[in-house]
């Protein structure tokens, strides 16, 4: 190939620009060179190439599709501490961003908890792990689509821009109890929730349970209704847990503090003294009356 007129190879990137394989018009020297070298068939040769042209073309589109994502950064399952949240299966979570059929059917997923349980940080890992599948994920604050949609439909648009969402597989709408009175007034919450019923999935992550839901939809029959359909075909995480970056600071300052005051504390009169004189949340979550018997255990 390198003694090939310089004209040839000129005239196959023109070829290969127009056919759309910017991976084979980079790559095709080397791998001609190689060929050449080697003895490989035109066969080989041809099916190399195009597997890595392939192989760029997905690279390309997971690349797009993590760009119009949006999801918050650094949030995957790797970092994901199952163990904080006993009551949420590992198995499950991940059978569930492999995609399988609860997409292709447009199945839901709920995610319930107080702040700070990792909501957000789970629906963000599960939504990367799609994309990384080859699935289409938008992930948006819930106050902030909800805007999006009333601006829309005070256009006469609200239809387009629901049809719009239709290209991604799983929508994320985190914080669902976080829409305002005055955004709940208009139902383009409902028509969305109507309108991918059944053919497109929604996750939800919401601090607050169905209970509370009035407040985010016009009406008690609108809410019965769009609770009715997001519950048909549904997984739901309940991750009643305390708060993950809580817990954290708590157990860094846990090991701060510890093992000096145990080490010097020696009766359960200088423990009560400690508590007060430098209030410490290990100290102040154990009950006072069972102090002495702890620490004198702990002691001898
Ligand atoms: P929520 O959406 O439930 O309010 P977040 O997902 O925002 O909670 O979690 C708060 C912070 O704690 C985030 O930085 C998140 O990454 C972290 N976090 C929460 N739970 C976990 C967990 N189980 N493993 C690792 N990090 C967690
Ligand atoms: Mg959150």
């Amino acid at each position: 190939m390198r003694n090939a007129p310089a004209i040839d190879a000129a005239t196959l990137s023109t070829l290969l620009n127009e056919l759309r394989l910017p991976a084979i018009k980079v790559l095709w020297p080397d791998f001609a060179e190689r060929a050449d070298k080697e003895g490989w068939p035109a066969a080989r040769f041809l099916s190399v190439i195009a597997e890595h042209e392939l192989a760029e073309r997905d690279r390309r589109r997971i690349e797009r599709h993590l760009a119009e994502a949006r999801l918050p950064p650094g949030k995957t399952l790797e970092s994901f501490d199952f163990d904080a949240v006993p009551m949420v299966s590992k198995a499950q979570v991940m059978a569930i961003a492999a995609g399988d059929s609860w997409l292709a059917k447009g199945a839901n997923i709920l995610l319930f908890g107080p702040p700070g349980g990792g909501k957000s940080h789970l629906a963000a890992a599960i939504g990367l792990a799609l994309i990384e599948n080859g699935w289409r994920v938008l992930f948006m604050r819930t106050t902030e689509l909800v805007q999006k949609l009333q601006v829309a439909r005070r256009e006469l648009q609200l239809e387009s821009a629901i049809a719009k969402l239709d290209k991604f597989d799983l929508l994320i709408l985190d914080d669902l109890a976080y829409v305002t009175k005055d955004q709940a007034e208009t139902s383009v919450l409902f028509e969305l929730i109507s309108a991918r019923y059944e053919r497109r999935s929604i996750m939800i992550t919401a601090n607050q349970p169905f209970g509370e839901w009035n407040r985010v939809f016009p009406d008690p029959a609108m809410t019965l209704a769009a609770v009715d359909r997001l519950v048909h075909h549904a997984t739901i995480f309940e991750m009643n847990v305390e708060s993950y970056r809580r817990r954290s600071a708590m157990e860094a300052k846990r090991q701060r503090g510890r093992p000096a005051s145990f080490a010097t504390m020696r009766n359960a009169a200088e423990i009560d003294a400690a508590r007060q004189s430098e209030p410490n949340e290990a100290l102040a979550a154990l009950p006072r009356r069972n102090c002495s018997r702890i620490f004198n255990r702990c002691l001898t």
